[in-house]
């Protein structure tokens, strides 16, 4: 009898795989991931590669893990248990058969080749490099589906590096899954060398069991780490969805769209695309990107990808990037390099489409997997929810903090912007200029015309009064035809030369109607804080003073600021 033994460098290797990880990530922790011993030990990589070697879910396409080290020390704990109980399974099995070899060979995901997962010897020289899964007694078990019995001096043992040991015997039997698909998942193997006695149907049974016993192992790694990726996918989602629903304005939702489709899925690419009217013409906008110059960027409605998942309604392109031959996402100017996966969500809220989700990865898999395609087609409609929401939202703000007539800020909110201004023309010790203005006579157009004449011309009138005032100024319609605007770090000089512009302006309009061409005047008052007076109250007062003082001096008269009055008077 010989003794089992394991050879001793494949048990140090396992001990210290089995170890590396924590010790990585602790170094990582304690002298920061750049130091040349921290970066030294490539632990994610290596974890990685033994749990493709298990298939285990979500190794390729999932999401970056929000804490790497957590999610390493949990990975290996997992490819522990699984290792553990291939182990004790090639023990049993080495022992039961008096084996001088027994080696679990696990398939590569494209069926190709064969590698070593685990194996118990007393030779160092199993195989540990791919071996064909087409070669010798391995692969002719692949090929049967079934178990193979060699004796005598067996031929085609292939899984030993350099020439064989002069075996007695060889079982070898597939490691398949259960069920309907029962996929091929590897080849076990047992040899004798000095034991004389043939392995027996027994035997076969013996080994074919602890094959079901190896598959299991990996099965509940598999079944872990799915449970996990599931349970991570979800809280992602939710936390995205819970994100979305905070934000009160589109552009928001498109910011925090694109940051939690890129972290849910691990993406290379995002962009969020909106569908725009101009002249009449139906564009795309590009509104967030993580490729920033794409930002702002306008597309014709062609037969683009972005174009077509709007037309359509569903997500595209259907097929692989692989199998088209010019995928043109924008448009033929604007192409995207180094893609290998790529889908784009339209943006769908009740019946309409307001834009897209363009989704890239630059490596991994072909595909987006269904969980991930799943996760971003939620995320996709909860965008376009949002957008929806904040879009009625501000829409609902508008309606209350604009006149209906003009489109120009209403008397309520003058009010609270005047406060606004004043309060930090206070704070900065700045000057504030209020003018205040009031047509001519208007009773007469309306007398003369009709009411909605003299809406026409209010219109009118509150344009001009918006042209001529800089952007930084807030015109307001203060009341029937009076108008007032607030003229932030502006000075009664400053104010005064606006003041007569508008009213140089609205002197030389002509304003046409079906009834013929139609002119009107103004009359203007200013107020300057501190100068004037330092209470909005008292600046509305005193510009009013000062407009009054216009009309009883003949309307439509040079503008007079009320700290100037006495001087001008
Ligand atoms: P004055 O030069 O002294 O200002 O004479 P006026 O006729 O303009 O007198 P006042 O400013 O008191 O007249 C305001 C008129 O504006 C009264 C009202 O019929 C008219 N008005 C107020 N709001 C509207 C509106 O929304 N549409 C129209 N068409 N007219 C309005
Ligand atoms: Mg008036
Ligand atoms: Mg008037």
């Amino acid at each position: 009898m010989t003794t089992r033994r394991p050879p001793r460098s494949a048990c140090l290797k396992r001990f210290w795989d089995d170890l590396r990880p924590a010790f990585s990530s602790a170094l990582n922790r304690l002298l920061g991931a750049s130091h040349p011993l921290a970066a030294s030990l490539p632990t994610e990589g290596e974890l990685q590669a033994r749990a493709e070697r298990y298939r285990l879910p979500g190794t390729s396409d999932a999401a970056t893990p929000q804490e790497p080290s957590e999610e390493a020390a949990w990975l290996s704990d997992t490819l522990r248990e699984v290792e553990v109980g291939v182990g004790s399974s090639l023990d049993v099995a080495a022992t039961a058969l008096n084996a001088h070899t027994c080696a679990a060979f696990l398939l590569s995901e494209d069926g190709a080749t064969l590698s070593l997962d685990d194996c118990r010897s007393e030779s160092d020289l199993v195989r540990r490099d791919a071996i064909p899964a087409g070669e010798g007694v391995l692969g002719a078990v692949l090929k049967q589906r079934a178990a193979i019995r060699l004796t005598g001096a067996p031929q085609g043992v292939n899984y030993y590096s350099g020439k064989a040991p002069p075996l007695r015997g060889v079982l070898a039997l597939p490691i398949r899954e259960t069920g309907p698909s029962a996929r091929l998942r590897g080849v076990l193997v047992a040899d004798r060398l000095d034991d004389m006695r043939p392995f027996s149907e027994a035997d076969e049974r013996l080994l074919d069991m602890i094959g079901g016993e190896i598959l299991r192992a990996i099965e509940s790694g598999r079944v872990l780490t799915w449970f996990r990726r599931a349970n991570e996918e979800k809280e992602r989602l939710y936390s995205a969805i819970e994100e979305l629903n905070r934000t009160t304005r589109a552009a928001d939702a498109l910011g925090v769209a694109l940051e939690q489709a890129r972290a849910m899925a691990n993406l290379d690419f995002v962009a969020l695309t909106l569908v725009r009217e101009q002249n009449g013409k139906r564009l795309h906008q590009v509104m967030r990107a993580t490729q920033s110059d794409l930002e702002n960027k306008l597309f014709a409605d062609n037969t683009g990808l972005v174009a077509n998942a709007i037309r359509y309604g569903t997500a595209l392109p259907e097929r692989d990037l692989a199998q088209m031959d010019r995928p043109i996402v924008f448009d033929e100017e604007t192409p995207l390099k180094g893609l290998r996966a790529l889908r784009i969500f339209p943006l769908i809220a009740g019946d309409r489409t307001l834009g897209t989700l363009v989704a890239g990865r630059q490596r991994g898999q072909r595909r987006f997997d269904r969980e991930t395609t799943r996760a971003l087609e939620v995320l996709a409609l909860q965008v376009a929810q949002s957008i929806l929401r904040a879009d009625m939202f501000e829409q609902m703000e508008s309606l209350a903090t604009t006149d209906g007539l003009t489109g120009l800020v209403n008397h309520r909110t003058f009010q609270t912007r005047c406060d606004e201004s004043l309060q930090l023309a206070q704070r900065y010790g700045k000057k504030m200029s209020l003018m205040l203005t009031d047509i001519d006579h208007f009773k007469r157009v309306n007398d003369t015309y009709g009411h909605p004449i003299g809406d026409l011309v209010l219109r009118g009138v509150a344009r001009i009064l918006r042209e001529t005032a800089r952007d930084t100024d807030i015109v307001a319609r203060y009341g029937g035809e009076e108008f007032c605007v607030i003229m932030p770090e502006t000075d009664a000089k400053g104010a005064k030369v606006i003041a007569e512009r508008v009213r140089k302006e609205i002197e030389a309009a002509t304003f046409e109607t079906d009834q013929g061409p139609l002119k009107v005047t103004l009359s203007l008052g200013i107020a300057t804080y501190p100068d004037s007076a330092d209470k909005k109250q008292a600046l509305i007062d005193l510009a009013d003073q000062c407009l009054y003082f216009a009309k009883e001096h003949g309307r439509n008269q040079s503008v007079t600021v009320a700290q100037m009055r006495g001087e001008q008077n």
